[in-house]
């Protein structure tokens, strides 16, 4: 039987639904052997989910997802894992990373307002609870709650997603600062949810082959986000680049997300798992 690792999700410190305890007691309920908090650039949320899993004899490493800017106005998330959290780099990095979310936020309630979703920064800031962390899943929740789609899936292709009304430019990290903190905190990095991006296969190669030039490891080849197609593919991308696999989730809350915690399929047995470079 493979290990049931599931390096990817999201807590109340970010985007999620519940608090990193509850995220740990979940995932032991479902049988995770090996677990990772990854909250969108913000490490707070660690400690407590790293007590919770020793009191429930739960293997637990350091996670974080980072938002980093790629080629024209793209976003590509990298995961770090099994860092230092105290790592002053990364702490410094992430809460400059951070910082830009309030006033893209802003920015973003503006446009929204122009077509007729009034008070979305206060309506997102309710979810999100801190300015820093405001995410577009919280303006999706607002935009939920005022009736304007039936549920938060369905919200970024009509207003969050980019060239809908709600979508800001944002420059995030770049791709080497992001790995540059997580490898000087001794972690590894992975490119989350490879099939995500609007990039071409071409523009793909070349992001794995930088990615891969400043020391990048693993991708996650099994994810919450991916369908069996696109398994196959990033499956292939692993054995191409010889890159580590990892089995992601990206679980963000009950009725919120595709897959739950430790929920998903085996890698392919062909493939290094990431945790073999974690345990
Ligand atoms: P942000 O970091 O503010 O750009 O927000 C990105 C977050 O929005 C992601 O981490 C997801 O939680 C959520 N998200 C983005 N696209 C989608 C989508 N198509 N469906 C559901 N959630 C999405
Ligand atoms: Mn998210
Ligand atoms: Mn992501
Ligand atoms: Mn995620």
């Amino acid at each position: 039987m493979a290990l049931n690792a599931d390096l990817h999700c999201h807590s109340t410190v970010s985007d999620g639904l519940l608090t990193p305890a509850a995220l740990a007691r979940r995932a032991k309920d479902n049988g995770v052997e090996l677990w990772a908090l990854t909250d969108h650039d913000e490490i707070g949320g660690l400690a407590a989910a790293r007590d919770e899993a020793a009191a429930l004899d739960l293997r637990f490493v350091n996670g974080v997802e980072i938002s980093v800017s790629w080629g024209e106005d793209q976003t590509v998330h990298i995961v770090g894992l099994g860092f230092d959290a105290a790592h002053a780099p990364l702490v410094e990095g992430l809460a400059k990373v951070r910082g830009g979310r309030d006033a893209r936020a802003q920015h973003m309630a503006a446009e929204l307002d122009k077509v007729g979703i009034h008070g979305a920064y206060e309506g997102a800031l309710k979810y999100a609870g801190n300015p820093a962390l405001i995410s577009r899943a919280h303006f999706a929740r607002y935009i939920v709650e005022l009736g304007h789609a039936k549920e938060v899936k369905y919200v970024f292709d009509w207003w969050l997603a980019k060239g809908k009304p709600g979508y800001v430019a944002h420059p995030w990290a770049t791709m080497a600062e992001a790995l540059s903190w997580i490898h000087g905190g001794g972690g590894i990095a992975v490119i989350a949810h490879p099939a995500r991006y609007r990039l071409s296969k071409a523009q793909l190669h070349e992001m794995f082959e930088v990615f891969k030039g400043l020391g990048g490891r693993g991708i996650e080849v099994i994810s919450g986000s991916h369908g069996e197609d696109e398994t196959r593919e990033c499956a292939r991308i692993a054995r191409e680049f010889g890159f580590l696999a990892s089995r992601a989730s990206d679980f963000h809350g009950p009725g919120e997300s595709w897959i739950d915690l430790g929920k998903l399929p085996d890698l392919p047995a062909d493939l290094t798992p990431v945790w073999s470079e974690l345990i």
